[in-house]
């Protein structure tokens, strides 16, 4: 059975996110990126990226340092399987500050954090070889249990000592999947006991969590043009087997493993819709 895909997190998220005058293709969401009207929204501020080297992680690092003024990322080594993505998120980031100078000054350290403990409790088949399966809750044996409260908590802990107010997160409640670390209820109970536990006032962005993945797509565009859209294309990793190798319209990967089919299926409905960007 298909899991249950998690709801956006009631009006008042959704709201935020609304900007009138904006909207993707036929009007099934309208968006804007940059509309969120919370005190932050001027601020220059510091942010630390999450960054994987994925597509969705690369679309919020370019999101990040469009809105804010200083931008640093963590990658973190559970034991992925493969080095892969750990290679290409220093192309992302190389790249982004070659074909983007606007961003290239924003743009500072970047930061590993060796979490191989926690991939070996997590134990699945994003660290073993082992078949891709759903399992009795529903979801796919690639979910790590709780990974993007301990990926959070980490973050918040370098963010603490770099000075970074703002936590940016390529969560997404619409991915087929529905990890339920990714709802952005957990994540502002996660922001809640982060500020209260570290005595700081973090905020978790997470610019992604309404979006399907082709309007993550449209989002990439609306920031950085055909040349980001293609950047990410050639650049990020999504696969879950590692794979690079061939070019497909949607990037390179194995085209078989989940990861590569949400990616596949995102980048067809963008191109079917005519490749938008946030038009008015
Ligand atoms: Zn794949």
């Amino acid at each position: 059975m298909r899991p249950k895909i998690f709801q956006a997190s009631g009006m008042a998220g959704l709201r935020s996110l609304v900007a009138p005058g904006f909207r993707f293709g036929s009007g099934a969401r309208i968006w804007d990126p940059m509309s969120r009207p919370s005190p932050q929204t001027s601020d220059p501020g510091r942010a630390l990226v999450l960054f994987s080297g994925g597509q969705d992680s690369s679309v919020c690092l370019a999101w990040a340092l469009a809105r804010h003024g200083h931008v640093e990322t963590v990658g973190f080594d559970y034991g992925q399987r493969h080095g892969v993505e750990m290679w290409q998120r220093q192309v992302v980031r190389r790249e982004i500050a070659a074909q983007f100078p606007q961003w290239a000054d924003r743009l500072g350290e970047d930061h590993i954090l060796d979490l191989s403990g926690f991939g070996a409790v997590g134990a699945t088949a994003m660290t073993q070889e082992r078949a891709f399966e759903v399992t009795e809750k529903g979801l796919p044996n690639t979910f790590v249990p709780g990974r993007n409260l301990v990926f959070l908590t980490y973050a918040a802990a370098l963010a603490d000592r770099r000075g970074l107010k703002f936590l940016v997160g390529g969560m997404c409640e619409t991915d087929f999947s529905g990890y339920p670390d990714c709802r952005r209820d957990t994540l502002d109970a996660l922001e809640g006991a982060l500020n209260l536990g570290m005595a700081q006032d973090f905020v978790v962005e997470t610019p992604l969590m309404t979006l399907t993945k082709a309007e993550t797509w449209s989002l990439a565009k609306a920031l950085g043009g055909e040349d980001l859209v293609e950047l990410i294309l050639e650049d990020s990793h999504t696969c879950y087997r590692g794979t690079r190798g061939e070019r497909h319209a949607w990037g390179h990967g194995c085209g078989d493993c989940p990861a590569c089919e949400l990616r596949a299926k995102g980048w067809t409905e963008w191109a079917a819709a005519g490749r938008p960007d946030l038009v008015p």
